[in-house]
């Protein structure tokens, strides 16, 4: 895939990067390690001094990133301006607290290991190189540097080929922020350019956000260089609406949670399973909010839905609901490619998904709500705990037995009841089965790319 700008909106291609040479790959390289050298003996109140300035930066250009954030992936504008916002917080809260979180822990009880004193510390590790997407080409480069580089990481970044300004943005942030040149760079490099980095012996861990073929393909080759990783891949997070639910705040939440940035989030809400006894109701409540939806130019102001982000990606998106009506299922609304110009596709309700749909076993990146109807709470498990993927989940109802159940029973990294999945920088994130391994944000994210180093003295 070619290295370029190509707005959504519009298909024009506003502009196109060169990739960086053999050499400029090496300089990078060598000055994130050298630099790590120098920026593991500085102080957290050090590094917390740079990233204040750093996020400080980043909320005065936030009407210049979000107008970026907005060509390059068709982002609506009101959208994207929030998404810089809360990388600056991100990047606030990590300043903020990463000495806590990586404070040594001494053993209450050091005689139990023949010791005068034992017990724990973090230390960083080094380079750490992250292979971004670009769904929100800004907090999900934010939500790992900001606890690499609290940590005393460096970080290089391979960002997605769609979104090289916003790559070449954050290639300058940090070091405007205060922090030494070479503690954080963008690699301008394609997906095949990955491999030779990754098995380069200066760079210690990966973190790969994306899909699942990049995820195993990534994973692979670190586990044959014994390199640690996290995966944070695909997910088709079940929506559960049961019979005591809100249904008015449930299918306004619903909206939300599948729509957003154009129904292109990991964490986006894609299957809808609900109870029988309500499913009339909430399919009526839900299809005619989603048909409210304003869809439009990402620039402007009053647009909830811009277009999909890449011409393949719709293409992809259309052939899964073509699968699903061709063996059956009925679409209430939305679910053809529209005659005008921008990588569009509507707000789409289909239901009567059955096993055999390609929508019921992979993931829909992009405005399509599946609606299943569910007998009882064990099918509408059943259902949500029957694809391969586990990244997240919401429950709706207002039985306190029924919430602990579905707590305790749904396999995902996290369980939103009666509301709709949030990334937050104080809540670990990540997945079980294929959607991912390993954690971020929280006290976890910064903690996977430390050396917990045992200390025992005698
Ligand atoms: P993608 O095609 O996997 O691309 C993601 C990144 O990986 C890009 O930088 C891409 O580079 C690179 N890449 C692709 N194949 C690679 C390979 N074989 N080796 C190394 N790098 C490779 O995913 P996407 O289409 O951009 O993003 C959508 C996917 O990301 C969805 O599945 C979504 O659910 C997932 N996602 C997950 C989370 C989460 O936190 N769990 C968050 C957001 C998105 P190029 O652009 O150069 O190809």
């Amino acid at each position: 895939m070619a290295i370029a700008t190509i707005n959504p909106f519009t298909g024009y291609t506003e502009q196109t990067f060169e990739p960086h040479d053999e050499a400029e790959v090496e300089r990078r390289i060598a000055a994130a390690e050298s630099t790590f050298l120098a920026l593991r003996s500085t102080t957290f109140a050090e590094r917390a001094e740079w990233m204040r300035a750093a996020a400080q930066l980043l909320e005065d250009d936030v009407d210049q990133v979000a107008r970026l954030i907005t060509v390059e992936m068709g982002r609506p504008i009101k959208a994207a301006r929030a998404e810089v916002l809360k990388s600056a917080k991100g990047m606030r809260y990590y300043a903020e607290h990463a000495e806590e979180f990586l404070a040594p822990e001494a053993l209450a009880d050091p005689a139990a290991v023949n010791a005068s004193a034992a017990g724990t510390r973090y230390a960083p590790i080094g380079i750490v190189l992250a292979v971004m997407p670009w769904n929100y080409p800004l907090w999900q480069v934010l939500r790992f540097a900001a606890p690499a580089l609290m940590a005393g990481n460096t970080g290089l970044l391979k960002h997605a080929s769609n979104v090289p300004q916003a790559a070449l943005y954050l290639d300058t942030l940090f070091e405007r922020g205060g922090f030494p040149a070479g503690a954080f760079h963008t690699l301008l490099i394609p997906a095949s350019g990955v491999e030779r980095v990754l098995r380069d012996p200066r760079i210690k861990a990966a973190t790969l956000t994306g899909s699942e073929p990049a995820g195993r393909s990534l994973g692979s080759i670190a586990g044959s260089e014994v390199k640690h990783v996290v995966l944070e891949l695909g997910g088709s997070d079940p929506f559960i609406v049961l019979a005591t639910a809100d249904l008015d705040a449930a299918s306004t939440v619903a909206v939300t949670a599948r729509n957003q940035n154009n129904g292109q989030s990991c964490i986006a809400a894609k299957r809808f399973i609900v109870h029988t006894d309500v499913y009339d109701e909430f399919l009526r409540l839900f299809t005619d909010k989603v048909e409210a939806l304003t869809v439009g130019d990402p620039l402007d102001e009053s647009t909830d839905v811009g277009p999909l982000a890449t011409e393949s990606g719709r293409a992809e998106l259309a052939e899964l609901v073509v699968d699903a009506t061709t063996k059956g299922a009925t679409v209430l609304t939305g679910g053809t490619v529209p005659e005008r110009p921008g990588w569009f596709y509507p707000p789409t309700v289909i239901e009567g998904i059955t096993p055999e749909m390609r929508l019921h076993l992979e993931e829909a990146f992009g405005p399509v709500a599946s609606v299943y109807r569910v007998a009882d709470r064990d099918e509408a498990l059943a259902v949500a705990n029957g694809t391969t993927f586990g990244l997240s989940s919401a429950v709706w109802t207002n039985d306190p037995d029924e919430e602990e159940w579905f707590i305790q029973n749904l396999d995902a990294g996290a369980v939103f009841v009666n509301g709709m999945t949030i990334s937050y920088p104080e809540l670990p994130f990540g997945g079980v089965k294929d959607s991912g391994v390993g954690r971020e944000l929280a006290a976890a994210g910064i903690r996977e790319f430390c050396n917990l180093k045992t200390v025992w003295k005698g």
